[in-house]
């Protein structure tokens, strides 16, 4: 919760901006639930790697709407371990090949997809055809094709489908948004914004291109987009973009380090980066007639802090960012309500991607429409 009474009602105000500014959801969502205030969703993880072990199966205790319920694996010795430490019983347990017999499983409501990128849709199809509702981590595919068949498949099946963008729901993102909107600074004129890590092992999914559909700009590069996108609530319209690669053995499948510029309709121009090269990128600024305001650290899942040029405070207690997501997805479904991080959305950052790795490769801007 926020730290004293000022930030407390800015908190609201932008949480309340931040759903005022939801996007319209023309999909057609099936009334399966009536609003109940004390259900607990039951959430499936499908793929039990880093993010679910670490964040999300955690996450999920603390929620106030949701349960974990069950577990898609491939590995049979993780199901047991998992079954152990979070008693799940055998009837919730499947593998990527079964996982379409969720159809038949009143205990499921929501699957969360967190594998890796190239299989989301393979996961998110599946689960809607089982009559689930989705969750997807981010990005949310390689191709703007897949992304689309995700959305029509939740679509057909009448049910809703939300990225995992974690920093929609982080109050100092929040508070960034109410600012740049609201103009209190004045009109916007430029912004950096920056993520990035120095990558480790060289054979995981990450650096494969047909599993991660790029490199750091699909990871974590994304997190620069959606906070230039999502802070000024404007689209890109023209991009440009060069990357470097010092390391081609390492990096022989996707890009090392890769920095975009975009402008936008107001005039406003920003400029991003990201990297698998070295660790420290992790933060972004938004420059105004009247001052400045951002974050560093901005895109951790703890420690954020903010700052403004005024020298005001721009600072909230921690969340744990993916507990209010997954809670926020239950409300939504609970109340029949859309999502404001729907795959549209998702669609939106994977296309723009596209379009920054073409402007990279051929060396002209691109223009979004
Ligand atoms: P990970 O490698 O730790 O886990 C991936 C899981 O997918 C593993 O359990 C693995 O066994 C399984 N898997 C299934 N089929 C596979 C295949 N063919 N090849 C490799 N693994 C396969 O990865 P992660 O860090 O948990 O990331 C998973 C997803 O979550 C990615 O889309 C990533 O972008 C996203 N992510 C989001 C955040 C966030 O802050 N929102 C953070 C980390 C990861």
């Amino acid at each position: 919760m926020p730290k004293n009474l000022s930030s407390r009602r800015r908190f609201i105000k932008t949480t309340a901006l931040a759903a005022a500014g939801a996007p319209f959801f023309g999909g057609l969502v099936t009334k399966t639930f009536a609003a109940e205030p004390g259900r607990k969703l039951g959430f499936a993880l499908v793929g039990l790697g880093n993010l679910s072990t670490g964040q999300l199966a955690p996450a999920l205790q603390k929620t106030a709407n949701c349960r974990l319920a069950a577990i898609v694996t491939g590995t049979p010795a993780k199901a047991e371990k998992w079954k152990a430490q979070y008693g799940i019983p055998d009837k919730n347990i499947y593998n990527y090949d079964t996982m379409e017999r969720m159809a038949d499983n009143p205990d499921i409501d929501v699957v969360y997809v967190v594998t890796p990128n190239a299989l989301h849709a393979e996961h998110t199809i599946k689960a809607a055809r089982a009559g689930k509702h989705v969750l997807c981590e981010k990005p949310m595919e390689v191709s703007t094709a897949q992304c689309q068949a995700m959305i029509d498949a939740c679509k057909k099946a009448g049910r809703q489908l939300a990225i995992g963008y974690r920093c929609q729901f982080e109050p100092h993102h929040l508070e960034c948004a109410r600012l740049a909107r609201e103009k209190v600074f004045g009109d916007l004129r430029m912004m950096e914004a920056g993520f990035g890590f120095a990558i480790g092992d060289p054979n995981q999914w990450r650096l494969n291109h047909a599993l991660a559909g790029g490199g750091p700009l699909m990871d974590v590069g994304i997190y620069a987009l959606q906070a230039a996108r999502f802070v000024t609530g404007e689209e890109p319209i023209l991009v440009s973009a060069v990357e470097t690669k010092t390391d081609p053995v390492k990096f022989k499948d996707v890009e090392e380090s890769i920095t975009w510029e975009m402008k936008f309709p107001s005039g406003l121009l920003a400029r991003c980066s990201t990297t698998y090269k070295f660790p420290g990128l992790n933060n972004f600024t938004v420059y105004a007639d009247k001052g400045s305001f951002g974050m560093n650290p901005a895109f951790s899942y703890l420690g954020n802090r903010g700052f403004r040029s005024d020298g005001k405070e721009l600072r909230f207690d921690a969340v744990n960012q993916f507990a209010v997501e997954m809670d926020n997805f239950a409300q939504c479904i609970l109340n029949n309500r859309p999502t404001k991080v729907p795959g549209e959305e998702g669609l939106r950052d994977v296309r723009i991607m596209m379009a920054i790795y073409q402007a990279a490769r051929t060396g002209k801007s691109v223009k979004l429409g």
